[in-house]
């Protein structure tokens, strides 16, 4: 275990260019491997996956990590749980820490939330996306996505374009491209475009034909509605017509663009089915393979320690 490990993953915040190019050069190792059941490094471990808000490909794609290494996997949806009940955070952190469990995966809906937890509880933990901070798993997993089709991020032009106001996903891009040398634009209209942004070394655009006029990299955004009280975007059809990445617009980046999106996808709002189904172009489908072989690795270096010093 390298002794400057994080001891938790909450944000791409705070972590060295060093520390990324490890847990990708990890992550590597298990993009193309078929069974890694064959290697059970977290035998014996408990790895509780507590979601406060819906997910389909990240919970699963934890919970396949873990379990490829052998972990005993317990999933814990909000639906369910106490906080409906009106349970405060610091309870469920009390509660998550009584259950001795060796790692924990946890999103939240509200920013911040899961380094609070992290605070109250004694083992790791992996932020799996809080409020529209950050989703660290998800930027790694683009980078070892990107890294793989285009060899290097040094100096790629990567272009980020969509409901920048609410995406986790979009800060924690921005963090890690930047960090790594690329040169990152971002493109929204002016009410989904946050300030802050311009203070993060990115270039913002509200013409999105513009940011992505020779660009590497096309990573699109989900119009975040569950998250808008309304009146931040015009109809569906309209944000498509002037947001949405088709053909005609894709043409305007490098020929080789490489097309993104974390999902869910609104197809037909913010990326045509054309564009996102081009097996040529999209990277979309590859982006949930690499989730399992990045979420393996980062469950994999954070509880190596507990690992050397025997399980509980
Ligand atoms: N799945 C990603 C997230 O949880 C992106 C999205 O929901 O639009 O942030």
């Amino acid at each position: 275990m390298p002794a400057d490990a994080p001891r938790h993953l909450l944000g791409i915040a705070g972590l060295q260019p060093h520390q990324i190019m490890r847990i990708l050069d990890e992550a590597e190792r298990w993009a193309d491997a078929r069974d890694a059941r064959a290697e059970p490094l977290l035998a014996g471990l408990t790895q509780i996956n507590a979601f406060f808000e819906p997910s389909t490909r990240t919970l699963l794609s934890f919970e396949i990590a873990g379990k490829r290494l052998g972990a005993d996997v317990v999933n814990m949806h909000a639906a369910g749980s106490s906080v409906t009940k009106g349970e405060t955070l610091i309870d469920t952190a009390v509660t998550l820490n009584a259950m001795r469990a060796d790692v924990l995966v946890i999103r939240h809906g509200s920013s911040g939330a899961v380094g609070l937890i992290a605070d109250k509880v004694g083992c790791p933990v992996l932020n799996a996306g809080d409020g529209s901070h950050e989703h660290p798993t998800q930027a790694l997993l683009d980078a070892l996505t990107i890294r793989r089709r285009k060899g290097a991020l040094a100096g790629l032009r990567v272009a980020i374009c969509g409901d920048l106001l609410h995406s986790r996903v979009a800060r924690s891009n921005i963090l890690l491209l930047t960090a790594m040398a690329a040169e990152v634009r971002v493109a929204a209209p002016a009410t989904l475009l946050p300030a802050a942004l311009k203070a993060m070394g990115v270039a913002a655009f509200t013409d999105m034909d513009e940011a992505i006029e020779g660009a590497d990299v096309v990573m699109m955004l989900r119009v975040q509605r569950e998250r808008m009280a309304g009146g931040l975007i015009p109809s569906p059809r309209e944000y498509h017509a002037f947001w949405g990445l088709t053909r005609e617009r894709l043409a305007r980046a490098a020929p080789d663009a490489l097309v993104m999106h974390p999902g869910p996808m609104n197809r037909g709002v913010e990326i045509a089915s054309s564009v996102a189904d081009d097996p040529e172009r999209s990277a979309i489908t590859e982006q949930v393979a690499m989730g399992v072989a990045v979420r393996m690795a980062c469950l994999d270096l954070l509880t190596r320690d507990q690992r050397a010093g025997g399980a509980s």
